[in-house]
């Protein structure tokens, strides 16, 4: 479409003026965007219908990856990265007045996730392109997405995610492809020919309608699809369905009700809200997805022993747990199967990915609540829990114990994350540690049963996303030092280890560093008003807020060298800036009341002049993918403290590394193989071991107010939180916390390992006064990164769990019209 920069220029100004009926001069740069989008929206339309094309000549295996989130952040960038374009257009649009940064700005972010978990999605997405492989998103249209925090004297304030508000030039909406989904109702059963047939009589029937998103992989990648379902009324205002005069506001409010099952993201991955809402939305993907696969499916006309080679279904998570027995249930009640076959087909076709082992996040449904909203589903699962039993009961008698552990439906709830495993052929953890945990704890009944089923694959990270686009700067010189051949191959990137302690290499990543810190703080400064040093050390903890990841503890730390600074005003200390980021949950108490905290504490540092020119803290409201690919660039530490046990992976920690910060973390989740990667020396470990964590659980051993009492500086900040002081504005603001860490006995250890911690961060001080020997160690960081990519987390998705082989074609050839 173009080759050049004069012929992106002629076209741009042709469609803008076309589209917008207004000359160049008057754009403006949400105009500019607008049109860029769509540009490349329909540029890459025709790659799009090549894959296509291409997967259903030869008879791919596709693999559907289905989550309730995907955090896809925005979308130009990376599209024109991956398209090898986005020079081209940077310098097209720079001639005609346009910084493309400011036009990326205009984007809204798609925040269709929570963290970690969607994030997750969101990179393999991008893997799942670039490599080629046929492997496509399935979600939901969330009319709002995550919440946009905004912060109010200190507090967090939560306001709707209006992100489509301007429209989305990435999606093609696609009515002629909707599908019916069916809630409540009664189900009857007849017989005929020998066999129970079943029908649900009076059930609600709406509309599923997908909208398609072009996934462009890297440089002649495929295009795969994320399809993601808005729900919409099913019924028709002119057929009287409403017989009273009232029918047609009847029929407004039907509506409503209907389109609010897609209306919003629930912004909670930890806590089952207990929502009969979530529950009508985990289903409603699974059924539209799964309804959209199989049509596709049937149009190859093969029979359906052969779905198990042709499709495989991957489950985020137990949110979309409902893909086994809604699968059941099309191939039993629609395709007439037995159960028998139905059953070896679906359990062949599923696998699932375990993110969790917080127990208040382990997915549960009340009986009484999926029995009346899907009652056919509940009879399936019923029956599969009934046959899973029997099995249990006849392979282990009188072991009542494992058998009221392992059952799917027990005490009136059924347990998604048994229903997962039973009906699976894979389950993984996210991280070796994570796995091991499952394996041997956790899991270790469903283990013993099904010892192949288990398996890790350690998350990873887009690099063309969280080094080249976030950070070209480094990614050029990367290039300049190694070549192009660490794009394709990110563990490549070990080819810089040589380089450690080459000065003049040394010196190119340390102004890099320096050039992103000064972005981040001129950003700061215009956004939140705080001028901060740039030549400080960027000390950084983004991630979502919550008790586990022990945000608690570094604010506790920055208290306590305030209290130091204080007490010591000529301490030396090489000056450092916190940075937090963070959303908590909307009816998470806690978690809001240390946002709270954090801001009480900045307010007080940042104001006082003995200590404001050694530490800063400043908390970055609504924090997000685009904020992320801002603030990681720029830090030279990577916060990744979690309670040793708590962290299945993390994914924030490799980014971070992949950015030359150096963390400070526990052996928990990834951090376990990036130090493995790394040694003691360039990451700096510290507090209890998974090991510690449980003998204490295991001994209750532990007691927070005595070590509140043995240690001094502990007892001081506790003090500090609920007596007036510099960080309160009354008695017992802090009750919640202080509460948290001594009437309920510090559930994650904050206060156990506050002493390593603050030791830990002492030695930060000392090795940063040296800046060859910090910088060589964040050398060996981003060589190592690569291991981390997503690329190698997808390869063995693909090779070990799903068994597809990457598309390698040309498809540019391909005639499409
Ligand atoms: C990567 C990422 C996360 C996950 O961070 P963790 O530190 O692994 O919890 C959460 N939110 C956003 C916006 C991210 O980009």
């Amino acid at each position: 479409m173009f080759s050049n920069k004069e012929e992106f220029k002629k076209a741009f100004r042709l469609h803008l003026v076309r589209r917008l009926g207004i000359p160049l001069a008057e754009a403006k740069a949400d105009d500019v965007y607008k049109i860029l989008g769509n540009m490349i929206r329909e540029y890459v339309g025709k790659n799009w219908a090549r894959t296509n094309l291409a997967y259903k000549e030869r008879g791919e295996k596709h693999v559907y990856y289905f989550s309730l989130e995907f955090l896809m952040g925005r979308l130009l960038g990376n599209n024109l990265l991956n398209l090898g374009i986005l020079n081209m257009v940077r310098e097209g649009l720079g001639e005609l007045g346009w910084e493309l940064e400011a036009i990326e700005g205009q984007e809204s972010d798609a925040g269709l996730g929570n963290g970690g978990l969607g994030r997750l999605a969101a990179c393999f997405m991008d893997s799942l392109a670039s490599l080629g492989y046929a492997g496509h998103g399935c979600g939901i249209r969330y009319k709002y997405g995550l919440f946009e925090q905004r912060i109010v004297d200190g507090n967090q304030v939560e306001l709707p995610d209006d992100w489509l508000q301007k429209g989305n030039v990435w999606e093609v909406r696609r009515p002629e492809k909707r599908v019916e989904v069916f809630f409540w109702g009664r189900v009857e059963s007849r017989e005929e020919n020998g066999r129970l047939i079943f029908e649900t009589k009076n059930a609600e029937k709406i509309w599923a309608v997908p909208y398609d998103i072009p996934l462009i992989g890297y440089r002649g990648g495929n295009v795969n699809t994320l399809r993601i379902w808005s729900a919409e009324s099913a019924l028709d205002p002119l057929t009287g369905y409403f017989p009273s005069g009232e029918g047609y506001y009847k029929y407004l409010e039907f509506s409503r009700s209907i389109e609010s099952i897609s209306e919003f993201l629930y912004p909670d991955d930890s806590n089952e809200e207990g929502k009969r809402l979530r529950l009508k939305q985990q289903y409603f993907l699974c059924s539209a997805g799964l309804q959209s696969i199989l049509r596709t499916y049937d149009k190859q006309r093969l029979a359906y022993d052969q779905l198990p080679a042709k499709v495989a279904i991957h489950i985020n998570d137990t949110h979309p747990t409902l893909v086994i027995p809604e699968l059941m249930r099309i191939l039993i009640d629609v395709k007439g199967m037995g159960w028998d076959e139905a059953w070896d087909i679906t359990s062949r076709t599923v696998s699932y990915t375990n993110h969790t082992i917080l127990s208040e996040a382990l997915e549960k449904w009340p009986v009484p609540m999926v029995r009346e909203l899907l009652p056919r589903v509940y009879m399936i699962i019923e029956e599969i829990n009934k046959r899973f039993c029997a099995m249990l009961l006849e392979r282990y008698p009188g072991d009542e114990r494992r058998m009221a552990e392992m059952a799917i439906i027990y005490g009136d709830q059924i347990r998604m994350a048994n229903l997962a495993i039973v009906g699976s052929y894979s389950i993984n953890g996210v991280a070796a540690l994570h796995t091991e945990i499952l394996k041997q704890r956790e899991m270790k009944a469903f283990h013993e049963l099904y010892p192949d089923r288990f398996n890790n694959k350690t998350n990873g990270i887009t690099h063309r996303r969280w080094l080249m686009h976030a950070n070209p700067e480094l990614a050029e010189l990367y290039k300049e030092t190694l070549g192009e051949e660490w794009v394709r191959d990110p563990r490549k990137l070990t080819g810089l280890l040589p380089y450690r302690q080459d000065s003049s290499f040394q010196q190119r990543v340390q102004d890099i560093k320096q050039d992103n810190k000064r972005k981040l703080s001129g950003y700061i400064l215009s956004k939140q008003g705080i001028s901060i040093d740039p030549l400080s050390i960027f000390d950084v903890q983004v991630k979502r807020l919550h008790g586990y990841k022990r945000q608690l503890l570094n604010i506790m730390h920055i208290m306590h060298l305030y209290n130091e600074l204080k007490d010591n005003p000529a301490k030396d200390m090489t000056p450092r800036t916190f940075i937090f980021g963070a959303k908590a949950a909307p009816g998470y108490y806690l978690a809001k009341q240390i946002i709270k905290l954090i801001n009480n504490v900045a307010g007080a540092v940042n104001h006082d002049p003995q200590v404001r020119d050694r530490i800063k803290v400043v908390f970055l409201e609504n924090y997000s993918v685009s904020l992320a690919e801002l603030i990681i660039p720029a830090a030279d530490v990577s916060e990744q403290i979690s309670t040793a046990g708590k962290e299945a992976s993390g994914t924030g920690n490799m980014k971070f590394m992949m950015n030359g910060a150096l963390t400070i973390g526990t052996m928990d989740g990834a951090n376990v193989e990036m130090h493995e990667m790394v040694g003691d020396r360039n990451m700096l470990i510290f507090g209890l071991s998974v090991e510690q964590v449980l003998e204490y659980y295991r001994t209750g051993g532990y007691s927070a107010r005595r070590k509140s009492e043995e240690d001094e500086r502990l007892h001081r900040l506790l003090m500090q939180m609920i007596q007036t002081g510099p960080f309160t504005s009354h008695e017992w603001e802090f009750e919640a916390v202080y509460r948290s860490l001594i009437d309920h006995n510090d559930e994650y250890f904050v206060l156990e390992d506050f002493a390593a911690y603050a030791d830990t961060q002492a030695q930060i001080d000392q090795v940063y006064r040296n800046p060859s020997d910090w910088t060589g160690r964040a050398i060996v960081n981003m060589a190592h990164a690569g291991k981390f990519a997503s690329d190698c987390t997808i390869r063995q998705y693909a090779n070990e769990i799903w068994r597809i082989r990457p598309l390698n074609e040309d498809i540019s050839s391909r005639q499409v019209y």
